[in-house]
């Protein structure tokens, strides 16, 4: 028999778990607080369960199905990047960044990626397998653990990292002038939100992601507001339709990263199972069936992307007034500088292009700002996860 994997299992499952072992239910409850409130992944320290007890769940269950091979640190040590080592031996990467007024985890839901967007790092991997539910969620129980041992840190040091607060627009240039530019004022003690934009794409593990979702969102445990998580998808139209319909009000992220089909089809092989006027007119029926806003993501690739006609072809599209007719889209664009992966003969826009192409997009009335730079040094960028 295969041994049950905890963090794979819902309260429900827990307690029939506990009834199967011949224990109370309200075990359970007690288990799942250890879990995800105490963040303990050593039963030896669960020191309100019977003595016995523990010593079953060390024999025959598995808390973390993570092994740690690496963590990196980058930026004052607020940017930190952890390398696992999941069942079948693939290497997957999270990564948590520590902001004055926030704390985000970025996590994996495959181990590498069958979507080949050829600006990717993860993209060069393919796929090696669906990550579960439990691998997912443990990827965010880690940061809260790193995060807390990084406060204990803080509090016995009397040195205080400086970092960005704030909107990204103007201070992605953070490696070279130095863009850390506030002192923390206090301390974010908890993991605040969850991106999934880690390695692979979601909705092409849709199931065990939800599952990650909702046991994220579990009152009784960790207890994340919906709307603190996001989901960053390739466009997969059909997981799309998916999310309108979902209970949960969690942002959806989409990367677009060309104006038009023809380029996007060269960057994103995506495009031409789902075209542009498909993407757009699903992500039109999201935003009207579940009245949230969408975030596009733009990675900039110096003379590829990043031609002011280009922005004003992006403008025109989200405002309707192209492919995709109709009233403007509710949407934001991020734009995301690219960031370098070895062996690909890219290179990022420069800073006054990137500047040019927001105002273009502000010019004709879409929300527009560009994200704060982080982690690059460690390979822990936009893009740059590569299992390594
Ligand atoms: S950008 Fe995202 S979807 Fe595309 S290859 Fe990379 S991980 Fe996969």
């Amino acid at each position: 028999m295969p041994q049950p994997v905890l963090y794979n299992l819902s309260l429900a499952e827990l307690e029939e778990l506990m009834r199967a072992w011949g224990q109370q239910p309200f075990r359970a409850k007690q288990l799942y607080r250890q879990l995800y409130l105490n963040l303990t992944n050593d039963p030896a320290a669960m020191s309100d369960l019977p003595l016995p007890l523990r010593v079953r769940l060390h024999h025959e269950a598995q808390l973390d199905p993570l092994e740690l091979v690496q963590s990196q640190q980058a930026d004052d040590g607020l940017t930190r990047k952890a390398l696992f080592r999941v069942s079948n031996g693939a290497l997957i990467e999270s990564v948590l960044m520590i902001y004055a007024d926030r704390v985000t985890v970025c996590v994996s839901t495959q181990a590498g990626c069958a979507m080949g967007c050829d600006f990717c790092a993860t993209g060069r991997m393919g796929l090696l397998r669906n990550l579960s539910c439990g691998e997912i969620v443990a990827q965010v129980l880690w940061a809260c653990r790193e995060l807390r041992a990084w406060q204990v840190k803080l509090a016995a040091t009397p040195h205080t990292p400086i970092m960005s607060t704030g909107e990204a627009d103007t201070q992605w240039w953070g490696s070279e002038s130095g863009a850390f530019s506030e002192r923390v004022t206090h301390q974010v003690n908890r993991v605040t939100n969850v991106v999934f934009m880690g390695m692979g794409e979601p909705f092409a593990n849709y199931e065990r992601w939800w599952a990650a979702v909702e046991r994220l969102h579990d009152p009784n445990g960790f207890n994340l507001g919906a709307r603190n998580m996001t989901v960053s998808t390739v466009g997969v139209v059909p997981g799309i339709l998916r999310l309108a319909e979902a209970p949960l009000p969690i942002n959806l992220a989409i990367s677009l990263h060309a104006p038009d089909d023809q380029l996007r089809s060269t960057m994103m092989p995506i495009n031409r199972r789902y075209p542009l006027a498909e993407l757009l007119a699903a992500t039109r029926e999201y935003t009207e069936r579940s009245g949230r806003r969408v975030s596009f993501e733009y990675v900039l690739l110096h003379g590829r992307n990043d031609h002011p006609y280009q922005a004003m072809a992006l403008a025109k599209l989200l405002r309707g007034q192209s492919i995709s007719k109709g009233p403007p889209l509710l949407c934001h664009v991020n734009l995301i500088p690219w960031n370098p992966v070895p062996g690909v003969p890219l290179s990022r826009s420069e800073r006054s292009r990137v500047h040019e192409f927001q105002q273009i997009l502000r010019d004709y009335g879409v929300a527009c700002t560009i994200r704060i730079e982080r982690g690059a040094s460690i390979a822990a960028a936009c893009g740059q996860l590569a299992g390594h």
